[in-house]
């Protein structure tokens, strides 16, 4: 802003009146008649606010940027760009990142076609001079306690989004939480059987293969027995780790029980499915946990998992609970040859 209009809209604050909630609130005077402005502060002196000044266009534009008044009083007709055009202005950047909602008066000389011009470019009030004082004053509170309202408004959507968000967070927090296994971090019982019920339609739907694989691990209670129970948690921990990294992204893995493992693997057929349990069951009979006794003795316990695994489309298998029980079927196969040991379903 130039020196000039620093000086020419530099704020002036009167004596606190009568204004109540309104008092201190910024009025923006624009008018290119200093006789005129001077007029309308001492009308409006009594109630405490805050003026500004502005004598044409541009100034009134630099001062708005500048101290965002709540109101502002304007005529229409100055040099250059008129109020009716300002007013345009204004109106045009009310959204939140312009100026927001800044009531505007226009105030002019002419009588009743300008009036109907300037509400339709959306002055919010309008008087034509000369204009009583009493007018003026209760038509600036007036506006003024619309802003009041309109900054209210703003104010508590603003909150209200802000609640709407967090909620949104916490819900999305909550279920995640409900969909997942709390010691493995993998999904629950629960989830996978939506996911199974979700990926068995689109199967069937496109005729896209379709895997389940159960996995349980070898003579687990072995592990619990020697080692602790809370070593026996750090075991479910490391196959859960070791599986997921050997599966696809796509690939739905989840604690099914104790420990008993399920993984679906969309798109996925009866040779390529095998491959991923032999791939899963390599890994997890070349994990060593390590275990750590109260004398401080450090050992790698070494573990096996048996898997059992079916593919849809096949012709005996025509539900999700068919396609489930045939991998356990395989699976208590695997156990039944020896453990350590994959077994698919053949139809
Ligand atoms: P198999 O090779 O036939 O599967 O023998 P197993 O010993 O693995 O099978 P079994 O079903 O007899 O034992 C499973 C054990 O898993 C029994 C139970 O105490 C243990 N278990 C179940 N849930 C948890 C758990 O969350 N943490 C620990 N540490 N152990 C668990
Ligand atoms: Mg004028
Ligand atoms: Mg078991
Ligand atoms: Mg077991």
């Amino acid at each position: 802003m130039a020196e000039g209009d620093r000086k020419r809209t530099q704020e002036v604050t009167h004596r606190p009146g009568s204004g109540g909630e309104l008092s201190g609130r910024t009025v923006l005077i624009v008018d290119d008649d200093p006789a005129h402005v001077a007029h309308v502060r001492e009308g409006l002196a009594p109630r405490g606010y805050h003026f500004r000044e502005a004598h044409d266009g541009p100034q009134a534009l630099s001062a708005i940027r500048e101290s965002r008044p709540d109101l502002i009083l304007m005529d229409v007709e100055m040099p250059g760009l008129g109020g009716v055009e300002v007013c345009r202005i204004i109106k045009a950047n009310s959204g939140e990142d312009g100026f927001g909602f800044i009531p505007v008066i226009l105030m002019t000389a002419r009588q009743a076609a300008g009036k109907v011009e300037g509400l339709e470019l959306g002055a919010d009030d309008y008087l034509v001079k000369p204009f009583d004082m009493l007018e003026l004053s209760a038509r600036v509170k007036s506006m003024l306690r619309l802003k009041v309202l309109q900054d209210t408004l703003v104010e508590k959507n603003r909150e209200l989004d802000k609640a709407n968000k967090e909620l949104a967070r916490r819900r999305e927090e909550l279920l995640a939480l409900s969909r997942t296994d709390a010691l493995t971090g993998l999904f629950n019982r629960r989830c996978f059987e939506e996911r199974l019920t979700e990926e068995f339609a689109r199967s069937r739907r496109y005729q896209s293969p379709l895997s389940l694989v159960m996995l349980d691990i070898d003579h687990f209670k072995r592990i619990n027995d020697t080692f602790g129970h809370p070593f026996g948690d750090q075991v479910l921990k490391a196959v859960a780790q070791t599986a997921r990294t050997r599966l696809r992204e796509v690939d739905v893995l989840a604690r099914y029980g104790g420990e008993e493992f399920i993984a679906l693997l969309p798109e996925t057929g009866p040779a390529d499915a095998l491959k991923v349990c032999e791939r899963v069951r390599e890994a997890i009979a070349a994990l060593g946990v390590e275990h750590v006794s109260v004398e401080g003795k450090r050992q790698e316990v070494r573990l096996t998992a048996s898997l059992g695994v079916a593919t849809v489309p096949s012709a005996d298998l025509n539900s999700a609970e068919a396609l489930l029980r045939a991998a356990d079927a395989g699976l208590y196969a695997a156990k039944g040859a020896g453990r350590n040991r994959v077994r698919q379903h053949v139809p």
